[in-house]
C-alpha cells in the first residue's frame, strides 16, 4: 500500500505541476488520481476500490479492461500501429462493416474521426456541402463536443464563452415535460408543442436557409431526456418536408447504452448523417466517426470531400472497435443493458423516489438514467442552480465516493450510468449507496 501511494503521490504532483485540465480553473481542481480499473470497478491513489456509475465520461460501455479487447489492440500494435488514411486497412475494414451492419437504415458509409466533437463538425460540414445552406439548429439543453463548431452546437454553459456569434447556428426547445417550456402536462402535449415550436423556428430563420438539424437521439450531459414517442419522428418529417439533413449525435446514448445498438432504434427513425464515438470501442483508443447515407455519401463520388484527418480510421483505434463490437454481440451486452434497465435499475430508482423528497423525477432507459434533485417537489427548484453547483450537490457526490462509488453528476443531477456489463448485483450495491447519499440531500430540504 505504502508503495502504491508514493507511486499515486509522484502521478498527483505531476499532474498538478505539468497538466492542463478541461474545462477547470486549474487551481480550483484536485484531481483523483485513478491507478487500475477492471470490469465495473477502478481504484484510486489510496488503494480504494470505487464501483464506476460514471462509465468514466459515459464511454466504458463494456467495462473497464476487457481482456479480449485488451487482446485485440495488442496483437494490432504488434502487426501494425498506424498507416495514413488513403490505404485500406483491415482494422479499419472490419471496424466499418461491423459498425455499417449495426447503424439503422441505410446509413453504409463510415468516415472516421478522433472522437465525438470532430464527428460532430464533420457531420455538419458535409451537411452544409450536401444542401448548399449553412444554418445549423440544435437544441438548448445538448452537449456535442469542445470544438469550435460542437462547442457552438452545444446548448449548455460551456459555449457561453466559446460563442462569437458567427456560428450559424440557432437554438430550439426540445421536449422536456418536467421542465416543460410549453406549460404541457402531458407526454403527448409536450410532444405536439415541441415540434410545432420547431416548425415555427424553421419557418421564421427561413426553410431555404438551414442545411442541418442536429439533435442527441436522448440527451445525454444535459439530463437524459428521453423523448416521448413520436418527437423523433416527427422531426424526421420535418426535415423531409423542408429539406433539412437529420443528424443524430449517439456519441453518448449510442452503442448500447440506452438497451439497443442505437438511440434512434427505439423509435424506428433513421437519421441522414449519425454521429458516434465513445461507446463504439469504450474509448479504449480515440475513436469517433460518421455513418452517412446514400444520398450525402453521392454528394461526394464525384466531388472531393474537403476533410480529413491524419488517424481517421487508426489501427489501433479500429482494431479496438471491431472487437469491442464482436465482444458486445458474443456476450449480450447491450441485452444486458436492457435488462438491467427494465428490472434493476428502474425499479430501484422508482423506489428511491418514493422515499426521498429531493428527487423530483427520475428518468432513463437502460443503464442510461438520471435522477433530478430539488429542493422542493412541488416548486421544482433544483438542488443545485442551472450551469451551477451546491453545497448539497458537493455533498451528495462526496458521500458517494466515500461509500464506494463514482458517480456522475451535473448541476442538480446524479446519472446512473454504469457499463452495459453491469452486473443486478453491482447495480443493487451502487442503488443502496445512492440512497444512503440522498439522506444527507434530504436532511438539508427546509
Ligand atoms: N456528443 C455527445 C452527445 C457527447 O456526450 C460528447 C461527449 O461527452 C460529445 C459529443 C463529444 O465527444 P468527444 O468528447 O469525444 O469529443
Amino acid at each position: 500500500t505504502t508503495a502504491i501511494r508514493t507511486e499515486a503521490e509522484r502521478t498527483y504532483d505531476l499532474d498538478r505541476a505539468h497538466v492542463f485540465h478541461s474545462w477547470s480553473a486549474q487551481a480550483q481542481i484536485s484531481p483523483m488520481t485513478i491507478t487500475a480499473a477492471a470490469g465495473s470497478y477502478v481504484w484510486d491513489g489510496d488503494g480504494n476500490r470505487l464501483l464506476d456509475f460514471s462509465s468514466q465520461l459515459v464511454n466504458v460501455n463494456i467495462g473497464h479492461q476487457h481482456p479480449k479487447v485488451v487482446a485485440a489492440i495488442q496483437a494490432q500494435a504488434a502487426t501494425l500501429c498506424t498507416i495514413a488514411p488513403q490505404h485500406a486497412n483491415a482494422a479499419r475494414s472490419e471496424a466499418a462493416h461491423l459498425i455499417a451492419e449495426r447503424t439503422p437504415g441505410d446509413l453504409n458509409k463510415i468516415f472516421f474521426t478522433n472522437g465525438g466533437a470532430d464527428a460532430n463538425e464533420h457531420a455538419v460540414r458535409m451537411a452544409r456541402l450536401h444542401t448548399g445552406r449553412y444554418k445549423v439548429l440544435a437544441r438548448y439543453r445538448s452537449y456535442h463536443g469542445g470544438t469550435d463548431t460542437a462547442i457552438n452546437l452545444t446548448g449548455d454553459p460551456r459555449r457561453w464563452p466559446n460563442d462569437y456569434g458567427n456560428s450559424g447556428v440557432v437554438h430550439f426547445f426540445g421536449p422536456f415535460l418536467y421542465r416543460s417550456h410549453f406549460n404541457a402536462t402531458t407526454e403527448a402535449e409536450e410532444c405536439e408543442r415541441a415540434l410545432a415550436h420547431l416548425e415555427s423556428v424553421i419557418a421564421l430563420e427561413g426553410p431555404s436557409t438551414i442545411a442541418a438539424i442536429v439533435l442527441e437521439s436522448v440527451p445525454g450531459t444535459a439530463g437524459i431526456m428521453v423523448p416521448p414517442p413520436g418527437y423523433l419522428m416527427g422531426v424526421r418529417e420535418l426535415c423531409d418536408r423542408y429539406g433539412i439533413v437529420l443528424i443524430a449525435d449517439e456519441v453518448m446514448a449510442g452503442f448500447g447504452r440506452t438497451g439497443k445498438w442505437f438511440a434512434v432504434d427505439h423509435f424506428d427513425v433513421t437519421p441522414d448523417l449519425l454521429t458516434f464515438a465513445k461507446g463504439v470501442n469504450s474509448g479504449y483508443v480515440p475513436l469517433g466517426g460518421v455513418a452517412i447515407s446514400p444520398t450525402i455519401a453521392e454528394t461526394f463520388a464525384d466531388r472531393p470531400y474537403p476533410g480529413g484527418l491524419t488517424y481517421s480510421g487508426h489501427p489501433l483505434a479500429t482494431a479496438a472497435a471491431a472487437a469491442a463490437i464482436t465482444v458486445m454481440s458474443e456476450e449480450g451486452i447491450v441485452d444486458n443493458a436492457a435488462r438491467v434497465g427494465a428490472e434493476v435499475i428502474g425499479p430501484g430508482l422508482r423506489e428511491l423516489a418514493t422515499r426521498h423528497p429531493s428527487i423530483g423525477e427520475i428518468r432513463g432507459l437502460g443503464v442510461f438514467w438520471a435522477i433530478e434533485l430539488v429542493k422542493d417537489q412541488v416548486t421544482r427548484e433544483p438542488l443545485a442552480p442551472y450551469g451551477a453547483s451546491s453545497p448539497a450537490m458537493n455533498a451528495v457526490v462526496a458521500s458517494c465516493k466515500a461509500q464506494g462509488l463514482l458517480p456522475f453528476a451535473n448541476f442538480n443531477r446524479v446519472h446512473v450510468v454504469p457499463p452495459c456489463t453491469v452486473t443486478d448485483e453491482e447495480a443493487r450495491a451502487g442503488l443502496a449507496i445512492i440512497d444512503a447519499a440522498l439522506d444527507i440531500a434530504d436532511a438539508g430540504l427546509a
